[in-house]
């Protein structure tokens, strides 16, 4: 008797999703998802069309509104149970429904690949149980894929960022998804990966966000209109279409258009919806949601034995990730920037297809993402008191952003009909404006007859390549000015730039015999401007003088240099405004030093 070897094709990773499901490989030692013509995801979701044949994905979500009777959606919620679930005039088992989504998965991979694919590592939730992970199983067997394993979801996620750790590590994976939260505590200890906790709610995802919205722009057609869209399914359907769509949009902009033509109808004249919706408005109706996740989170946690300040790593997986809320009330709880490298909604199933190279025993790269290495923003003032504004940094991407980004962020003047708003664009992780690096600047001339503080809208567009694009815009008057940045990111990190600084200094210290007549004054000179009488100046025989007047002396030695660059009144503004800050340093007072100080900086910074 001879012994035959079944040829082993490729092995593929599937997350198999409550809303989306995504096959991926490991090519070349880097997971890649498998796409249909552009399309990564799958929507997990298949029907029966009018002409009896089974639709899958797009085309399944298609008919959901006009036929929701031959169409089922997010059928993993009843996995485990062999309930028969009705389609059209058949029934089918929720196993069998998912070998319907995982067919079409392998598919896909095959036409990919161009071989047969029939083994996928296939990932679950962390809490389902035996039978949940047993009706896996027999999908997978059904759809004629050997499930060459059956992995947790965390487990996968936390793959993809540390598949060649060996270090003991603690990390956090929250996974929030359209129709389901759950976050895990994952201990990863050498190459072994082992979830010590899990909590969520099956009951909580995207789709409660959209249903949030949804009311809150129906409630408000109804008070104006006295027509509820709630009670025509099809009119309902288009606006949760239209609310999942905003909900998107309001991760990267500040404010969004919901408009839908000829809605409704009264007495028989059509309605039209048109609500503006920004940001704040959303986050203030779903912060209760968010709020229940991080409830979860501490839940995990207390159970794993740990505190936020033992875990190394925030995973961010699923596509409401993506919500900034989400991401500022992790970014407190922790106080650590979240890993979302990786896209949230692929990162799943790139960790199966991580998981299935090295069951076949294939070495997988540290896996290649292109993300901002530092947080950009710009300077505001974050509260007014007697002695002024106190200004500071606002981050507007954060570092670890996938690229390209762009977000967008709402300020507000600081006076009422203010005239021109400056936009200080900044580079680093610090609160303090002087510890960041200040990549580019300029000034937004606003309507003077604005009258009360007016919202200003700052957008931040970063391509691949580091090019920063800044666009400030008045909503009110759509006045608007961009300043193009490039490099923005590849240049020092502020403390390494403080270094250098320092560095160039004492470099252009020890060349100053390099400088001949037109050397610029010294400090001393400076502070002394009536110097004979001075030699015995606190200047000379006192403490060394503070950074202030440090920078004030800097900034008169770069006026000095400016001086050939300008004429006419822009010269005469020049010589007044050196005049004032000598005047100030020879008072020696701190805060005229630095207010002309700054409006000395501006100028020179326009004059450029
Ligand atoms: P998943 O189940 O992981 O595929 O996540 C799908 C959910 O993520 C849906 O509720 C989507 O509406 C939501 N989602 C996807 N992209 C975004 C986004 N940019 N902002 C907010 N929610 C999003």
């Amino acid at each position: 008797m001879t012994e035959t070897t079944e040829p082993r094709g490729p092995i593929v990773g599937i997350d198999l999703g409550t809303t989306n499901s995504v096959v991926a490989i490991v090519v070349d030692g880097q997971p890649r998802v498998l796409d249909e013509a552009g399309e990564t995801l799958l929507p997990s979701i298949v029907g029966i069309n009018p002409q009896g044949q089974l639709v899958t994905g797009v085309a399944a979500r298609n008919q959901l509104a006009a036929f929701p009777d031959r169409t089922v959606a997010s059928i993993k919620r009843r996995m485990g149970s062999m309930e028969p679930v009705p389609l059209g005039d058949q029934s089918f088992t929720p196993p069998e429904i998912s070998a319907m989504i995982l067919r079409k998965l392998r598919d896909r991979a095959g036409r990919a690949l161009g071989r047969p694919v029939s083994r996928a590592v296939i990932t679950v939730p962390a809490f389902f149980d035996e039978s949940q992970r047993q009706a896996t199983r027999e999908a997978a067997a059904l759809a004629g894929v050997t499930a060459g394993r059956i992995i947790n979801e965390p487990t996968a996620a936390t793959l993809v960022y540390h598949a060649n750790s060996h270090d003991r590590k603690h990390i956090a994976v929250y996974d929030f998804g359209g129709g389901t939260f759950d976050v895990s505590i994952v201990r990863l200890e050498a190459g072994v990966i082992e979830v010590l906790s899990s909590h969520g709610d099956v009951r909580l995802g995207g789709d409660d966000l959209d249903a949030k919205l949804l009311d809150h722009v129906a409630d408000a057609f109804q008070t104006e209109h006295g027509v509820d869209l709630r009670a025509s399914a099809q009119a309902k359907y288009r606006l949760l279409q239209s609310c999942e769509q905003a909900k998107r949009r309001l991760s990267t902009e500040e404010t969004v258009q919901i408009a839908e033509e000829f809605i409704a109808e009264k007495d028989g004249q059509p309605l039209h919806l048109t609500a503006t919706i920004t940001r704040q408005e959303f986050e203030n109706l779903i912060e209760p949601f968010i709020e229940r996740t991080i409830q979860s989170v501490d839940t995990a946690l207390r159970d794993a034995g740990l505190t936020t300040h033992q875990i190394d790593d925030l995973v961010l997986v699923g596509g409401s990730t993506r919500i900034p809320l989400v991401e500022e009330r992790l970014r407190d709880e922790f106080q650590r920037e979240p890993s979302r490298a990786v896209d949230p909604d692929l990162a799943v199933a790139l960790g199966a297809a991580v998981q299935a190279a090295m069951i076949d025993g294939r070495a997988v790269g540290s896996v290649l993402v292109d993300v901002t290495g530092h947080t950009l923003g710009i300077e505001a003032c974050v509260s007014m008191s007697f002695l002024g504004p106190e200004m500071a940094f606002s981050p507007i991407i954060h570092r670890n952003s996938p690229l390209p980004a762009r977000y967008e962020q709402a300020y507000s003047t600081m006076h009422d009909d203010q005239e021109e708003v400056i936009i200080h664009v900044l580079q680093g992780e610090r609160p303090e404006v002087h510890r960041n690096r200040s990549v580019g600047k300029f000034r937004l001339q606003l309507d003077p007859g604005g009258g009360a503080r007016s919202k200003i809208v700052v957008r931040f567009d970063l391509t691949l390549d580091g090019t920063l694009k800044v666009t400030a815009t008045q909503p009110a008057t759509g006045l608007s000015r961009e300043l193009i940045i490039d490099n923005a990111l590849s240049q020092f990190q502020a403390d390494a730039r403080g270094a250098a600084e320092e560095r160039l200094e004492d470099l252009f210290d020890a060349s100053e015999e390099l400088i001949d007549d037109e050397d610029p004054p010294s400090l001393k000179e400076w502070r002394a401007d009536d110097s004979e009488s001075n030699a015995d100046s606190p200047a000379e025989t006192g403490p060394p003088p503070s950074p202030m007047f440090q920078e004030a002396a800097a900034l008169l030695t770069k006026a000095q240099a400016a001086r050939s660059t300008v004429s006419g009144q822009d010269a005469q503004d020049l010589e007044l405004l050196c005049n004032n800050l000598k005047q100030a340093l020879a008072d020696d007072d701190p805060a005229a030093v630095a207010a002309v100080g700054a409006e000395l900086e501006d100028f020179l910074f326009y004059v450029r």
